[in-house]
């Protein structure tokens, strides 16, 4: 990771310098705390002209309304059409980016921050670690190398994404630096139950009512994955209508699914559109769901990983079986 380079890039910015942040789309704790913590450390130096913007629909999941930074946000058509430094979060690739491609041409500088193994190196300035736990542990390495300190609005933001990345510290990826770093973040005084609770234990009723029927549906096909085992469900976009429920409720529902001690992988398919498919795969270590996911044109880590996927439902599941007999790793 170039930290001098993005040291320099952020320090050489003018004081009426343009500053855009982005991130992936569909947001997660990581993508949306990385870029809104880094935010608020840039605000502390002194950046004035800085938004922050991803692609895709522009509504957050409730559980990230009390976010410190939020205001930082614009609706991506209103974002810098020239900025001076684009500061990109936890994307792998340009094609996590959807619209806002275009904004890397026009910047003068791109710095990206991410962890994904799979990283194309997109950015001018690459600051790309697959070791990191999470992208905020890069944002959290470069504020310090700036000099700004944590404060409880900062580490909010690093504390949601850290503990989403690593699954609430239960990863193998929770080495004791990530530990390290979550002192330090807690050391400003932020109330991690209130925050794990906000994040990953409240939703509404009519959630709770669907994931029960999607999960009643789940179907276990202990063949696959060399014969290791898959769970899978489907859920489509008349169960989010029937529950009254916005798509990204089903964004924990692999959770849910994916502590089914019969299966090695886990897979739920959500419906996007009628014949669009987004698919999340998660292994439990014997499998690189990231290979299966590359072959089937998305991508990911290598126990966490997704795509889309066009057709009907059972063809989906079709090429996910037969990506997962070619994703084993050697015992
Ligand atoms: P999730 O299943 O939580 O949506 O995503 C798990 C991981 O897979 C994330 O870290 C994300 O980087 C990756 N991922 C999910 N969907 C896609 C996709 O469509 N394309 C790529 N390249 N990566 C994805
Ligand atoms: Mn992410
Ligand atoms: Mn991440």
């Amino acid at each position: 990771a170039d930290w001098a380079a993005a040291v320099a890039a952020v320090r050489g910015l003018s004081a009426d310098a343009r500053v855009l942040m982005i991130c992936h789309v569909n947001p997660d704790g990581d993508a949306l705390g990385s870029m809104l913590g880094f935010g608020l450390g840039l605000r502390r130096l002194g950046v004035r002209q800085l938004q922050a913007t991803f692609p895709g629909p522009p509504e957050l999941p409730e559980s990230f309304g009390w976010l410190p930074g939020l205001d930082l946000l614009v609706p991506e058509r209103a974002a810098y059409p020239d900025p001076d430094l684009v500061i990109c979060f936890d994307a792998a690739s340009e094609s996590r980016l959807g619209d806002l491609v275009d904004r890397l041409a026009v910047a003068g500088t791109t710095l990206v921050l991410d962890h994904h193994a799979s990283n194309t190196r997109f950015g001018r300035i690459d600051l790309v670690d697959p070791h990191a736990a999470a992208t905020s542990v890069l944002a959290e390495g470069l504020l310090a190398r700036l000099g700004v300190p944590l404060d409880a609005e900062i580490a909010a933001c690093l504390y949601v994404a850290l503990s989403t990345d690593t699954g609430s510290f239960r990863f193998d990826a929770t080495t004791p630096a990530v530990h390290e770093l979550a002192a330090r973040l807690l050391a400003t005084g932020i109330r991690p139950g209130d925050i794990s609770r906000r994040i990953f234990d409240t939703r509404p009723f009519g959630a709770v009512r669907l994931f029960g029927e999607v999960l009643g549906r789940a179907r276990l096909d202990p063949a696959a994955a060399g014969g290791r085992g898959l769970v899978w469900t489907v859920a489509t976009l008349d169960d989010l209508a029937r529950y009254d429920q916005p798509p990204h409720v089903l964004e924990s529902l692999i959770d849910s699914i994916r502590v089914t001690a019969e299966a090695e992988v886990s897979c739920v398919v959500k419906q996007v559109a009628a014949e669009e498919w987004s698919v999340s795969l998660r292994s439990k270590g014997a499998v690189d769901v990231s290979r299966a996911a590359v072959v089937l044109g998305g991508g990911g880590h290598r126990f966490a990983a997704g795509f889309t996927g066009r057709g009907s439902a059972d063809e989906v599941m079709d090429r996910v079986r037969a990506a997962l007999d070619g994703a084993l790793l050697p015992a």
